[in-house]
């Protein structure tokens, strides 16, 4: 359905951008022709993923993305902030090729034609996430499992009502939350715009590029959310068109949805919750200055993309827009309970993180810290706020000369700037619980 769709308005909607970043665009009537020629390479040329590293400023992935959807061949967006080393070893861990811009655009231009394959359980697309094992978990989801996220999502009537205008996203291609602004507008015939990230560094040129945009649907954290807020010209003066805001990806912070939904009266604030392993979003609730004096819902029992169900308190998800590889049934580690009919979340059952909007792992980094010849242990814990938003990182180590600069450097190797703790902390020993377990409440006494 998704495919066909993009077809008929490549077809009907001639000059109309359909793809915009930065400088970059694509028209609806430039991009099934660029995506035919490009997937009949891809075709000729194997069946495996297919990976790419882009950053959100660059049209061509996303036009790749539909050529691999077409060429029946999953495509992997690794994340641009990943230095090369730590990109490589997931390249290897996936068994992906990895598709440069300049061979993309040799295939765009290649006027070649690929029929639309059949098979609508084939993967779609791949995206490392964290997995509590400390190794990036490689998350497989199907055609059929995008399509089922794109139905229930589409007829949500906060989305209904901006499909076919602009969609505005913040998130990097390697984070599933881009898969909603991505894809809805693809699905209406809109206009898609990707904040570049020399543009979320910089004030004035986002706000001018969301304006420029004139916007009717924002995706984003409320990490990026609060950021906005933080600049007073963020209003409808300046983004009149601006009508449902997606929230997605981690807590909205009551006092961030209420000073959203002060400062621009007539907009509809969703907050959506989701985890990658089950297509982005499987509930999304709107939310009303009301409700803002406490923890606020995350979606409302019963109207979800699928099941929800609490398992000792843990939201268990059944149903169409599980990947596959969990057989269908998806065990989040999210802890919920519902009151009034709403779904609410309630922390995690393990050590899993959201910092500036991205999911991490401690031991994914200990696991870093660890491999280094001086390191005995390490241990990773958050600094919160007094609202329990994370903000910074601080590593306990313990070993022989090390040193707080060296340790980062060596770490920023391997990981994305944003799992390098801020704050170092050197000690003799970790302490120990008494069956000889790095004892992490001590450890945040001393944070
Ligand atoms: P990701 O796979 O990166 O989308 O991260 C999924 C995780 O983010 C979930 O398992 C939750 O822990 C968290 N999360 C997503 N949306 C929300 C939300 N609206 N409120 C609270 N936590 C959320």
């Amino acid at each position: 359905m998704l495919l066909e769709r993009i077809k008929a308005y490549s077809a009907a909607l001639g000059d109309r951008p359909a793809l915009m970043a930065g400088e970059e665009m694509v028209r609806w009537g430039e991009l099934w022709p660029m995506a035919q020629g490009l997937a009949a390479k891809l075709r000729e040329q194997g069946t495996g993923p297919v990976a790419l590293i882009g950053d959100p400023g660059q049209v061509w992935v996303p036009v790749a993305f539909v050529a691999c959807l077409l060429a029946g061949r999953p495509y992997l967006p690794l994340d641009p902030l990943l230095p090369p080393a730590g990109q490589g070893e997931l390249l290897e861990q996936a068994g992906a090729v990895l598709l440069d811009r300049r061979t993309a655009e040799e295939g765009f231009s290649s006027g070649l034609s690929c029929p639309l394959p059949d098979d609508p359980h084939r993967i779609a697309y791949e995206i490392f996430t964290s997995g509590s094992t400390g190794r990036p978990k490689l998350v497989e989801v199907s055609l059929s499992n995008l399509e089922h996220f794109l139905r229930w999502a589409s007829a949500l009537p906060e989305i209904a009502a901006v499909l076919g205008g602009t969609a505005v996203g913040q998130a990097a291609w390697s984070f599933d939350l881009s898969v909603a602004d991505l894809y809805l507008s693809l699905l209406g015939g809109g206009t898609h715009v990707a904040l570049t990230p020399a543009e979320k560094e910089d004030f004035p040129a986002l706000f001018r590029r969301l304006e420029e945009s004139d916007l009717s649907l924002l995706v984003a954290t409320p990490s990026f959310l609060r950021l906005c807020l933080t600049e007073p010209s963020f209003g409808p003066d300046r983004l009149p068109r601006l009508r449902t805001v997606f929230s997605c990806g981690e807590v909205l912070p009551p006092a961030a949805a209420r000073r959203l939904l002060d400062r621009f009266p007539g907009v509809a604030l969703l907050n959506a919750y989701g985890p990658t392993e089950a297509t982005c979003a499987v509930c999304a609730v709107p939310i009303s200055r009301e409700m803002c004096g406490g923890p606020l819902p995350i979606g409302t029992i019963g109207e979800g993309a699928v099941d929800i169900s609490l398992e000792e308190g843990e939201i268990i998800l059944t149903g169409a827009s599980v990947s596959p590889r969990f057989g269908g049934k998806y065990s989040t580690g999210d802890l919920g309970y519902v009151e009034n009919g709403l779904l609410y979340w309630a922390g995690r059952r393990d050590l899993q993180l959201k910092y500036k909007g991205y999911r991490l792992e401690p031991a994914r980094i200990e696991g870093a810290l660890e491999a280094l010849p001086q390191v005995e242990r390490a241990a990773v814990l958050p600094r919160r706020d007094r609202a329990g938003q994370v903000k910074g990182l601080t590593a306990f180590v313990e070993g022989a000369g090390l040193e707080p600069e060296k340790l980062a450097q060596a770490l920023g190797d391997l990981l994305p700037p944003y799992q390098i703790p801020g704050q170092w902390k050197l000690l003799d020993r970790l302490p120990l619980t008494p069956n000889g377990k790095c004892d992490r409440k001590r450890l945040e006494e001393m944070l």
